[in-house]
This record gives C-alpha cells, sequence and structure tokens, in this order.
C-alpha cells in the first residue's frame, strides 16, 4: 500500500501545473542527438540541445570511447578514492587544466553534482555567499547545502553586487565571502560582467567562482568567458560541464593546485560517488584536445548563431539580449510559449518552451540553441518556420 497523503499530494500537484501550463512533458528521442533528431518516428530540426559543437556525435569522440571500451570496459568500478581513479582521469584533468589556463582541474560526474561538491566543499554556516539573481539551480542548491548564508544580487548588477559585498565584509559577521556567477546566462544567452565581479572582489577579497557551462567551447574562441576577458589567474573557482560544448557528460573545477587537493579530500561527490566511466572521460580529453587544436568548429558555431538570430529578430521576434549564439524568443506568457513551441514542433522545429520555475513567472519563451553542425538550409528551413507560426499565432 502506497501512502495516501503522497498520493494525494502528487495528483494535486501534478494537476495544478497542467492547469498552469507549467507541466513539461518529456519527449523520447530515436537515436542520436544531432542537429536534426527523430521523435515520435518524424524528423526534426534540432534547436533545444547543449550541443554546440556537434561534438556529442563527432566520430573522433566515438572511437575514442569504443576504444576505451575495449581496454577498459564499461565502468570505473568505485570512487575515486577507494580504487576508481583511472589513468583516463588524470589524463582529462591534465588537459582541463591546460584548457582553463590553470595549474590543476578535477573532474565529476555531472556538471550539477560538480557545483553541490565544490561550493560546500569550501563554504560553511560561517560564510556568506553573493549570488547572481539568474544563477543556474545547481549554483543554487550547492549554496543552500554549504549552509552558509546567501545573498542574491541583481542580475549582472555590479553597483548592488558592490554595495551588499561591503554591507555582508563590514558586517564582520562571515569568516569568507564568495561571489557566484554563471559565465553565459543560459535562458537568456547573456555574458556576465567577470571584469565588474573581479575588480569588487579584489576590493573586498571575495571568492570568485563562474559556472561556465555555456561559455566553455562558447565564448573566449571556445575557451569560454574567463579567457574571453583574458581572466585566468583571477578567478577562483572555473566550473564546467563536459555536457554541453563538449558533447560528453560530467562536470569539473579548475583552479590553483591547493583549492583542487582540498576538493579531493572534501567534496562529498568526489568521494561518496563512482567516478566517470572510461568512455565519458577519454570522450570528453579528446573534445578538449579537438576544441584546442582548432577553432574550426568554433567559428562555425558563432556563424550560425549569428544567422538563426538575425533571421529570427528581422522577422521581428523578441530574442532579449543574447551576446552568444543561444537564441530565446522571449513570449511572456507560458501556455502560449508552450503553444508555440508545439506548433513549431508540428512543424518539423524542435524548440522547446521554457518557463517557470527554470525562468522567472511571466517570461515564458521558445529557447533556440543552433550549434555548429546545423546546416544554412536547416537554419532557413527553421527561420520560415518561425515566421508561419509565429504568424498564425499573433507572436509577429
Ligand atoms: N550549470 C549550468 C549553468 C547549467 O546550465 C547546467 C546544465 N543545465 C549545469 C550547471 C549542470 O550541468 P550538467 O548537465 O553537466 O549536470
Amino acid at each position: 500500500m502506497t501512502s495516501k497523503a503522497l498520493n494525494q499530494f502528487l495528483d494535486e500537484s501534478i494537476a495544478n501545473l497542467k492547469e498552469h501550463g507549467l507541466y513539461n512533458e518529456i519527449d523520447v528521442v530515436q537515436g542520436a542527438n544531432g542537429p536534426i533528431i527523430t521523435i515520435n518516428g518524424q524528423e526534426k530540426i534540432n534547436l533545444s540541445s547543449n550541443n554546440y559543437l556537434g561534438l556529442a556525435t563527432d566520430n573522433r569522440l566515438m572511437v575514442a570511447a569504443k576504444q576505451a571500451v575495449d581496454t577498459y570496459g564499461v565502468g570505473a568500478g568505485a570512487v575515486r578514492t577507494i580504487n576508481g581513479t583511472l589513468d583516463l582521469h588524470i589524463q582529462l584533468e591534465e588537459k582541463l587544466a591546460q584548457f582553463k589556463g590553470t595549474e590543476a582541474a578535477i573532474s565529476y560526474q555531472s556538471g550539477f553534482n560538480c557545483n553541490m561538491a565544490a561550493i560546500s566543499a569550501v563554504m560553511d554556516k560561517n560564510d556568506a555567499i553573493l549570488s547572481d539573481s539568474l544563477n543556474h539551480a545547481s549554483i543554487i542548491d550547492g549554496c543552500r547545502l554549504s549552509k552558509a548564508k546567501i545573498i542574491q544580487f541583481e542580475h549582472s548588477d555590479m553597483k548592488d553586487l558592490r554595495q551588499k559585498a561591503r554591507k555582508a565584509v563590514q558586517s564582520g559577521a562571515y569568516k569568507k565571502v564568495m561571489v557566484i556567477s554563471d559565465g553565459v546566462f543560459s535562458m537568456d544567452g547573456d555574458i556576465a560582467n567577470l571584469p565588474g565581479i573581479v575588480e569588487i572582489a579584489k576590493e573586498f577579497d571575495l571568492i570568485t567562482y563562474v559556472d561556465d557551462a555555456h561559455g566553455s567551447g562558447v565564448t573566449g574562441n571556445g575557451a569560454g568567458t574567463v579567457k574571453h576577458f583574458g581572466l585566468e589567474k583571477q578567478i577562483d573557482f572555473q566550473m564546467g560541464t563536459l555536457s554541453k560544448a563538449i558533447g560528453v557528460v560530467g562536470g569539473y573545477v579548475a583552479g590553483k593546485e591547493n583549492l583542487i587537493n582540498w576538493l579531493k579530500v572534501r567534496s562529498r561527490p568526489f568521494l561518496f560517488s563512482t567516478a566517470l566511466s572510461p568512455a565519458d572521460t577519454i570522450a570528453s580529453a579528446k573534445a578538449l584536445e579537438i576544441l584546442m587544436d582548432s577553432k574550426e568548429l568554433n567559428v562555425q558555431l558563432w556563424e550560425n548563431g549569428n544567422y538563426l538570430k538575425n533571421g529570427l529578430m528581422k522577422l521581428g521576434f523578441n530574442i532579449g539580449h543574447s551576446e552568444t549564439p543561444i537564441t530565446p524568443c522571449i513570449i511572456g506568457d507560458e501556455k502560449k510559449a508552450q503553444m508555440f513551441s508545439k506548433r513549431l514542433n508540428e512543424e518539423g522545429v524542435y524548440a522547446k518552451a521554457i518557463v517557470f520555475p527554470t525562468v522567472p513567472r511571466g517570461t515564458g519563451r521558445v529557447r533556440n540553441m543552433p550549434t555548429s553542425a546545423h546546416t544554412k538550409e536547416m537554419l532557413d528551413e527553421a527561420i520560415s518556420v518561425y515566421e508561419q507560426v509565429g504568424k498564425e499565432l499573433g507572436i509577429i
């Protein structure tokens, strides 16, 4: 017998979400997640993945992963500190440090648990964290887990950050104060003001933490947002994922050796969760090699991003203030955003509606993620479907 209270909670909560257009149905992709995907047997132009450089289906990564399976098997076998640390993990971490221009790096099984791990390994109840109001859920959860006092500052508002930093530091109530921000904000595509953050951090001796999940492989000619601003020596935590532009799965922090050594002895997902699989590890290392060797995919990504953005803007869509290939079409009303996405989907363009709680209420949108793997023909086709459906629903 299952709990009556649980069933009542679930039934009521789900009905409530559905009524408000906030219940996302999950589609199943049949086959590879490339620029064209198959859902319910139908091919769609995929504008919904974070596979910015098309590396998720890149043959060089696939060959490397197959070789890893042949040599190492499919699982790492244990947590890193027992006997799960493979030579492949060390090689990946060396490459990550090289990629980010730091002394060392540590990898985790996902970007999400990397944020949970790293923030809470360093911050505690005697500390405070200044967190951008649009930071990713994994940052928010990592901050909560640390038990530090969380002080939100207005999105990318340096005046507000400075005031709050001054107040926190001058209060004398906290042993350490951290400032934490996404490098690229994934729902709007804007870039954090890292030079502003670093200036304030220097003024008040703040710990700096940048989650560049959406910047790595994208900004800074592919090296990420910290490099974009030339701040490699100024940021304490350069956090990123292996799951987006890198095309695989996993997360990492790059930084000074003493920080990485500490995370290896104190961050709980490193200590208590089995290591990345050999295939994921080697495929990620291969992706980094490709990124460091050539800018070709990155150049193509920006070309495609600008092409799609210009096309949608010319049609009259509100694409917000994106500074990266991420291209939101902001609709506002959640139900309308979902209807828009549904109609695009029926016409062969897969671009998901993003609604509360992923974005603030009343800012429902359809978010487009062009990649280097899209062809001009695919983007032209997508733009023409946007025009047709946008007019049909009175959005343009
Ligand atoms: N940080 C940010 C900014 C993200 O967008 C995401 C993924 N949505 C994550 C962390 C979590 O990364 P992962 O998918 O690798 O767990």
